[in-house]
């Protein structure tokens, strides 16, 4: 029998670190206070609510792998704004090209010659030839869609069950007893989602066959590796099987690399030589400024040259300010000098050891946890490991995960919210990851063992 949490000790433990939260966080409770006259909630942004705590943490400043909250805590930074600072917080080069652009133009809606060097610069990491700009994942990913749709005459998109792939209406589906239904919590979807989406499981190539089959997919929409429920990996094999059913059936390919390009430089897509027809990727291109970038074949860009409207007006793919100089000079001064080949040995390194850290520490008990590891990302789940996504979210734990966050925030280390992800930048140290090992731990210890 695999050892188990007793429930009333968790709750007590949770209500004991909750009150340390708010002992520790008198200021951001004013704050929040404040905020709540003139913004939904007290945050900008709703999501800013799902922390762990009664109030969100403030924040002063944040530089490289820490950043310090309005009370003067200092904190390991292990959640980086969900991978926007996979960076480091203000990376300097970042910043210098930054500072030079924003004195020459931020925006112009015309092309300067760093365009052209990003455009290179994601052809030499990811392989792709054509490159188009956006300002956020989720915008490359619906102008990818778009033009699948358009070039298939296909209206569907097929994506995997619990993926993410950000404010995308035909990804907020999901399996329930084999039917395509939307997730629960969807805001105002503009049709079912079982109109738009077919939905498979992670590592399932029948079912992926069978949803083919009906030849109606424009496109997979997939993460290589899932992320975004937990970390599931492929299973040996799964992607080659992938790349020949959807040419088989004449479904685009379009690979997310928001966040498995903690894979390395060029994403998982280079490390494991997959063969994409569009790759999409946001977040941390440009250090955390606003930028994202979708890339194409050749043989795509000869279609589009044939079949979009010309002129193309804004034809559901645009933004005034996608593109922008700004942007692009972050881009450039990121890719160039942040997220450099090895500044991508050092963070892998520091994820090898917090994963060693936090497998030993399962390893003392017999709690059927796991942990797993994608590049310079690793996460751990109170769950034996899933196959998909169905598995993985049945599995979810949630107030081991309340607990878990909300101690190692009190011990200064911040987690990734919605799950228990930790990413390495180049500024994270050996001595960071020792920090978590520690608290990671000692709360372990007080989950099953030595009871304080
Ligand atoms: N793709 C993936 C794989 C993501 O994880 C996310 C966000 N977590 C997105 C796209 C969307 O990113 P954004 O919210 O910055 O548009």
């Amino acid at each position: 029998m695999p050892a188990t949490v007793d429930r009333d000790h968790l709750t007590g433990l949770i209500r004991r670190e909750e009150a340390t939260f708010e002992e520790r966080h008198p200021n951001s409770r004013e704050l929040h206070e404040r905020a709540r006259r003139s913004m939904l909630d007290g945050v900008p942004m709703h999501w800013m609510t799902e922390w762990v705590g009664r109030f969100p943490v403030f924040v002063d400043h944040a530089e490289g792998a820490r950043f310090t909250d309005v009370d003067g805590n200092e904190y390991v930074d292990l959640c980086l704004g969900d991978t926007g600072a996979m960076t480091g917080h203000s990376p300097p080069a970042t910043v210098a090209a930054v500072n030079r652009q924003i004195a020459r133009g931020i925006t112009v809606m015309l092309p300067g010659e760093d365009s052209i060097w990003v455009g290179e610069e994601m052809t030499r990491r990811f392989g792709l030839p054509f490159w188009q700009f956006a300002l956020s994942a989720t915008d490359a990913n619906r102008f990818t869609i778009r033009l699948a749709r358009h070039l298939t005459k296909r209206p569907k998109v097929m994506v995997h069950n619990w993926c993410y792939h950000g404010s995308v209406d035909e990804t907020f589906a999901i399996l329930e007893n084999g039917k395509v239904v939307t997730r629960t919590n969807n805001i105002g979807p503009p049709v079912d989602p079982a109109l738009t989406s077919r939905v498979v499981e992670f590592n399932d190539l029948e079912g992926l066959e069978r949803e083919l089959a009906n030849g109606d997919v424009a496109c997979c929409l997939f993460e290589p590796a899932l992320t975004n429920i937990g970390i599931v990996l492929p299973d040996p094999g799964y992607h080659d099987g992938v790349r020949e059913l959807t040419r088989k059936y004449g479904t685009f390919l379009v690979i997310d690399e928001t966040h498995t390009i903690c894979t390395g430089p060029g994403g998982f897509t280079r490390a494991h030589d997959l063969d994409p027809d569009f790759l999409t990727c946001g977040k941390l291109l440009a250090g955390g400024v606003p930028a994202a970038a979708y890339g194409f074949t050749a043989e795509i860009a000869s279609q589009m040259d044939a079949k979009l409207p010309k002129p193309v007006d804004v034809g559901g793919i645009g933004g005034t300010l996608a593109g922008n100089a700004l942007s692009l000079a972050a881009m450039r001064g990121t890719l160039e000098h942040v997220l450099t080949d090895e500044a991508f040995e050092r963070m892998i390194g520091h994820a090898v050891d917090f994963n060693q850290g936090v497998q030993d520490a399962i390893d003392r008990t017999d709690l059927p946890w796991h942990v797993t590891r994608l590049g310079c990302r690793a996460e751990y789940r109170f769950q034996p490991l899933p196959r998909n996504g169905g598995e993985a979210e049945a599995g979810t734990d949630h107030d081991l995960d309340v607990f878990m966050h909300l101690y190692a925030l009190n011990r200064g280390i911040l987690l990734t919210p919605f799950h228990n992800m930790a990413l390495m930048c180049p500024a994270t140290t050996g001595e960071d990851v020792a920090r978590h090992t520690e608290v990671f731990n000692q709360a372990v210890d007080e989950l099953v063992g030595v009871r304080v």
